[in-house]
């Protein structure tokens, strides 16, 4: 396949140059336009990704605000990540796990620890994991992630699992399928070559176009929740996020259906990294114009935010059209039992529990929801686009976030957040216009109530 046609590096620059021409009034217009939730074109995607001020930024801000509001209501999904081995025969040069670092504290959970470190994040009250693990043919090939992912849903009462791994042929991707996982997450680093050959020496990542093309062998065997990003730090972040958005449209004209999520992990120190510096600085403003910019350009792709970031600034982000956040992470295998920094991929910045970060986000007037309904409804991909698109989405997830939060307090709330949150789920309540399913809710309430667990329409 002749990748050059996904990502030509001339077009973009192009596009960003020429969007530097562009007005005040243009700017206003693209704002504007955007409003109506049809997305927008690479051309006005680059002129929002070169405003710098203030004033304009507050107006994208405030746009990105009434997207989310629009399409997602005030959900904000939760989980966690589970680092199953942090063994790897690549050399990023940003990341603790490079094979290069020797003094990082080797490891590979067995079945049966992943399924301790599983239980130990259901007892934070998650039930949707992220799993994680480093590149090693040997110790995290195919069997190791398909036998993980077995034993956390034969053992756990985790409901839904995510996987971020290195990128697969089709016949193994079949076997994640098979197994039966959630989305499919690949960041591509950055999407601009030379800067990606410098950054991945050498091991099997160093190819580009392995890891470019990864979502469309997923796609070919039947993974139809597909996650992308860029490792913001690396490379000039306009040109990355423009890549991004040019990637994400071709998924979405060659199957129908684009990624599911866009992540925005921001480079982290990690111990032993090869990076002394940040090569392409981004700033808390330029995060925020690039969330704006992600929530105004596809509004009905999720934007996940991880606990890289730092409370305050999670926080704002919030605000600004993300729709699920990771909370209480460790990041290194284990680290859920016993955590230990030498074993770490990069350091975490916002240490909050679940527990807290759920009181804020509460306080905020956001409804945080543990569903994973859609997942097992089989309502993915082209199926979930079309009922997002109609709006319908928001009959199911809305009540689905008031179910799943009420066994969060139930189950695993401090009395500070129950109080919060009994208060935030009866004004929830108030907001279901539908008699039937209001009522339905109400009765399904009590049912939780009674003991009863995990009720989703
Ligand atoms: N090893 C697989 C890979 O590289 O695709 C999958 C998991 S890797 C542990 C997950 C992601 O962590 C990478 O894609 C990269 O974007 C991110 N990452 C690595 N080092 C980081 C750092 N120092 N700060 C922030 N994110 C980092
Ligand atoms: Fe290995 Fe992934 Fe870290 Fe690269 S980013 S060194 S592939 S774990």
């Amino acid at each position: 396949m002749d990748t050059q046609k996904i990502i030509n590096e001339g077009y973009i620059s192009g596009l960003l140059e020429k969007a530097k021409e562009a007005s005040k009034d243009d700017i206003l217009k693209i704002i504007e336009k955007s409003k109506d939730c049809f997305g927008l074109t690479f051309e006005e995607a680059s002129v929002l990704l070169q405003v710098e001020d203030d004033e304009l930024l507050n107006e994208m801000f405030n746009a990105a605000k009434y997207i989310k509001e629009k399409i997602y209501g005030n959900r904000i999904v939760i989980f966690a990540p589970l680092y199953t081995s942090n063994e790897c025969t690549n050399n990023c040069l940003y990341c603790g796990f490079r094979a290069a670092n020797k003094e990082l504290h080797r490891r590979t959970l067995s079945a049966m620890e992943v399924v301790n470190e599983s239980k130990a994040i259901e007892d934070q009250g998650h039930k949707r994991i992220l799993l994680v693990c480093g590149e090693d043919p040997k110790k995290t090939d195919i069997d190791h992630i398909v036998d993980s992912v077995k034993a956390i849903y034969d053992n756990t009462d985790i409901r839904r699992i995510n996987v971020n791994a290195a990128p697969l042929p089709v016949e193994d991707f079949k076997k994640l399928k098979k197994v039966g996982i959630g989305t499919y997450q690949i960041f591509q680093e950055t999407y601009h070559r030379e800067t990606y050959k410098i950054m991945h020496p050498t091991g099997s990542k160093a190819d580009y176009d392995w890891r470019l093309t990864a979502l469309e062998r997923a796609f070919e065997a039947g993974i139809d929740d597909l996650g992308i990003g860029v490792l913001l730090g690396l490379y000039d972040y306009k040109f990355d996020v423009l890549a991004t958005l040019i990637h994400s449209d071709y998924l979405d004209n060659k199957y129908n259906v684009g990624p599911h999520t866009i992540s925005i992990p921001r480079l982290r120190p990690a111990h032993n990294s090869a990076l002394k510096e940040v090569p392409c600085p981004v700033s808390d403003k330029d995060l925020k114009k690039i969330v704006a910019v992600y929530r105004l350009a596809v509004p009905y792709t999720g934007i996940i935010l991880s606990t890289r970031e730092g409370a305050g600034l999670r926080d704002e982000l919030l605000e600004l059209g993300v729709s699920q956040i990771s909370a209480g992470s460790k990041t290194n295998p284990g680290g859920y039992e016993e955590d230990d920094r030498e074993a770490t991929q990069f350091e975490t910045s916002d240490e909050r529990s679940v527990d807290e970060m759920l009181q804020v986000v509460a306080r905020q007037g956001h409804l945080p929801s543990f569903c994973t309904a859609c997942y097992r409804e089989k309502r993915t991909g082209e199926a979930f686009m079309e009922l997002a698109k109609d709006a319908h989405i928001h009959e199911f997830c809305h009540p689905n976030a008031i179910l799943t939060f009420k066994e969060y307090l139930l189950d695993y709330g401090s009395e500070e957040t129950r109080k919060e949150g009994e208060a935030l789920l009866e004004k929830e309540l108030n907001k279901v216009v539908e008699k039937k399913i209001k009522e339905e809710t109400i009765k399904r309430l009590e049912r939780l109530e009674a003991g009863e667990r995990d009720l989703y329409f």
